[in-house]
């Protein structure tokens, strides 16, 4: 899928980030196969120090690669990482100034927290009132100062992320690598994890590349995401850019759901022909028939042929005369359970700039 004009395949960092500095992390062309398979398809990236960076991307698309290639612990194929403008492509993982935290942190569970947290330091010979000092201060910045004496089973799922974390923070790497670290949480405790951990990345300063599959998780903490598809960058920019300007079809779909628009329903709906995507959350419903478009709005007329009730929400599914069929989500401000039940009538009304042109079209 060849990205269009408007989709930026090298991310460039903020400037303020990057005045007269390398950037923290830099991937050029590059790529890792396994015998036939591409995991890593041509990577370009530069991420800025101090950013929050996501990737972001379905399961297989090549993230986990990348993220194992910036540590070291596999080499590239072909191309280059640099970490602070040095080219690091063929150096160990102990050569590198990062650190990883897993999904399955798996702590020593017969030593204490601040055991767990100082041993990387021990291993490392670093004196031990150095070593004490240093453990607390990592559990401290995440939240844990008070727990150093309790065992890994006497914290919750949350508290030992935030060990492994600490683990990680000790070190005082330029870039701490996180692979899905909230994926064994329930639904309540990442989402407060997702808030605490962008707090924290935003005290220490440490860039942070934080990768997942989850797009309301990228969506929330970020500076910036790669949104990756088959080993490949679709698209790099702020949450805000990602969500409204999707730079491709599996971007407008993979971030948040998207209505597209195409061919003879595009030239029906929008009087010129391309592929279009529209945000269910952008369309107003109307029962009004008559009232048209005013100036800078789009409308279209249909026929509702779902209405699903969802307590904060109400997402319809309305047929277009013109052809297509759109999602509308509209936020419930009635008493009863839908205002436009399946059956009726209905003019969908969004403003112009709301159905996002993706692809030019073909001519
Ligand atoms: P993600 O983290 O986005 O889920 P991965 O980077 O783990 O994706 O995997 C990308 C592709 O590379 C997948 O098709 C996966 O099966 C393949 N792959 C990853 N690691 C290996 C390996 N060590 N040997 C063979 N294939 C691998
Ligand atoms: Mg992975």
């Amino acid at each position: 899928m060849s990205p269009n004009s408007t989709s930026p395949l090298v991310g460039s960092p903020p400037a303020a980030a990057t005045s007269g500095a390398e950037p923290a992390v830099r991937l050029r062309d590059l790529r890792k196969s396994f015998g036939q398979v591409h995991a890593v398809d041509g990577v370009d990236l530069d991420i800025a120090g101090g950013e929050f960076f996501s990737m972001l991307g379905p399961s297989g698309s090549g993230k986990t690669t990348v993220l194992r290639m910036i540590a070291g612990f596999q080499l590239p194929t072909s191309g280059t990482v640099e970490l602070d403008g040095r080219d690091v492509s063929r150096a160990a993982p102990f050569q590198r100034d990062v650190n990883t935290v897993f999904q399955d942190y798996a702590l020593f569970p017969h030593m204490t927290v601040l055991g767990n947290v100082e041993y990387g330091l021990r291993v490392k010979r670093v004196p031990k009132a150095e070593r004490r000092e240093r453990a607390l201060q990592a559990l401290r910045s995440v939240r844990l100062g008070e727990h150093g004496d309790r065992k890994p089973s006497q914290l919750s799922g949350g508290q030992r992320q935030r060990v492994a974390l600490a683990r990680a923070l000790v070190n005082r790497p330029k870039v701490l690598l996180l692979d899905e670290p909230l994926g064994a949480l329930d639904l309540k405790l990442r989402q407060e994890m997702q808030l605490e951990l962008k707090q924290i990345q935003r005290e220490v300063g440490i860039t942070f590349i934080f990768v997942t599959h989850d797009q309301d998780e990228a969506l929330t903490m970020s500076d910036r995401i790669a949104v990756f598809n088959q080993g490949r960058i679709e698209q790099v920019g702020t949450p805000a850019e990602v969500y409204e300007q999707p730079a491709s079809p599996f971007v407008a779909g993979f971030v948040g759901t998207s209505n597209l628009l195409s061919g003879s329903n595009a030239e029906a709906v929008i009087g010129r022909p391309g592929v279009y995507s529209i945000r269910p959350e952008k369309i107003r419903i109307d029962a009004d028939l008559d009232r048209g478009a005013a100036l800078g709005e789009t409308s279209a007329a249909g026929t509702v042929t779902d209405a699903v009730y969802a307590g904060a929400s109400v997402r319809y599914e309305v047929s277009l005369d013109a052809g297509a069929r759109l999602s509308v989500v509209r936020p419930n401000s009635g008493t009863s359970d839908v205002d436009h039940p399946a059956g009726s009538k209905v003019r969908l009304v969004w403003r112009d700039e709301h159905s996002f042109q993706l692809t030019e079209a073909d001519r």
